[in-house]
């Protein structure tokens, strides 16, 4: 089916276009630049940006593919999780979409669209985006399923086990205080470096030592093994870093940056990926797939191309312009709800900014 999605859960407003498995249209609109000065997402500066987006990005995108509206078989919108407002415009404008052509609307769980990022065949445009772990598109082979999915985003820390995409997503864990990528941006302040903070935490890292600082592993010590076996946190690996900054600035010593950044960005690709592995062993699932904008960071990739070789779990990362959020996972999601028969969602569902993962489609 030709599945036109719509996704503005957080800073970026896409639109994409896919028939069954094949990416035909795939534009981003970004708000981040505007954060920026605040050093973090600003829900009604992102709200704002999205009614000012979302035209344009879905002439744009169905340009790209060369499709009317009339040919579509469907349109998917991200119904939850994410910022409400934001959530509320793409929501807002797929339905007067739907009504305009009479075309069926499903509303879609942004973190299993995600996951169906991965079903995607990229064109070939998109190619040079791809990872280490994958040669060409044709070479990655389709999704083999039941798999762990590890989502690392601003937003979002969750480890899920998926049997099917769109019957049976478990949660197993998730973060209890910052996201992944938040704690990047967060440390990336505490050392005075622009938003977003990934990106400039993984560039000062790379010429220092991973091992200078030994930060603490959230969540990793026995007692909490019990309750967050794969949950996550990273207040506590937040604070360690600001004592460090601040002790060095006490003894009025230069902060060393590249070593801060490097141990930082060791702690969370450890606790990361042993956890994601740990998931993997437990329920005898040899497939881990990464996802979320966390995933571009070198060290996290790095650890798990190792990790997974010796532990023989076969590792899948989607291309990067797939892994942040985009449309086309929401239509992709969207294509195989059509190609299963589901029925529509409801005109009437609400943006649901706490979605849980179990509920793939809006009713
Ligand atoms: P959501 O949580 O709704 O999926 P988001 O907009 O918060 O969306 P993304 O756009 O997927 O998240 O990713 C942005 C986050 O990824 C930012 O926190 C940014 O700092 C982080 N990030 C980007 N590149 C890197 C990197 N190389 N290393 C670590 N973090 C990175
Ligand atoms: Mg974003
Ligand atoms: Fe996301």
């Amino acid at each position: 089916p030709l599945v036109l999605g719509i996704e503005t859960s957080c800073d970026e407003t896409g639109v994409g276009i896919v028939r069954g498995r094949t990416l035909l249209a795939n534009v981003i609109a970004s708000s981040m630049d505007e954060h920026a000065r605040y050093g973090g997402v600003v829900p009604e500066v992102a709200a704002r940006a999205h009614l000012e987006a979302i035209e344009p990005t879905l002439h744009a995108a169905l340009d790209e593919a060369g499709v009317t509206l009339d040919e579509l078989d469907a349109i998917a919108v991200t119904s939850g999780p994410g910022l409400a407002g934001a959530l509320m415009v793409g929501i807002g404008a797929a339905k007067g979409l739907a009504l305009a052509t009479g075309k069926p609307l499903y509303g879609v769980n942004h973190l299993v669209g995600h996951v169906g990022a991965d079903l995607l065949r990229p064109p070939a445009r998109v190619e040079a985006d791809f990872g280490a772990a994958v040669a060409a598109p044709d070479d990655r082979g389709e999704l083999e399923l039941p798999t762990i999915a590890l989502l690392v985003s601003g937003g979002h820390t969750s480890l899920l086990l998926v049997r099917d995409l769109i019957d049976d997503v478990e949660l197993l864990g998730e973060t209890i205080d910052d996201a992944a990528g938040e704690a990047f941006d967060k440390v990336a302040r505490l050392l005075g470096l622009p938003y977003p903070g990934g990106p400039q935490i993984d560039r000062a890292a790379a010429s220092g030592d991973p091992r200078a600082i030994r930060f603490p592993r959230g969540l990793t010590a026995p007692k909490d093994r019990e309750r967050h076996r794969f949950d996550f946190s990273f207040s506590g690996l937040k604070t360690a870093v600001a004592r460090t900054v601040e002790a060095a600035r006490d003894r009025g010593d230069e902060v060393p940056t590249a070593d801060v950044a490097a141990s930082f960005r060791e702690a969370v690709a450890d606790v990361l990926i042993t956890k994601a592995l740990d998931a993997c062993a437990e329920h005898g699932v040899p497939r881990l797939l990464l996802g979320g904008g966390v995933v571009a960071n070198a060290r996290i990739r790095g650890l798990a191309e190792e990790r997974c070789a010796a532990a023989g779990v076969a590792l899948r990362i989607p291309p990067l312009s797939l892994c942040t959020d985009n449309g086309a996972m929401i239509a992709s999601v969207g294509a195989q709800l059509v190609a299963a028969g589901r029925a529509p969602s409801p005109l009437d569902f609400a943006a649901d900014s706490t979605l849980p993962v179990t509920e793939v489609q809006a009713v």
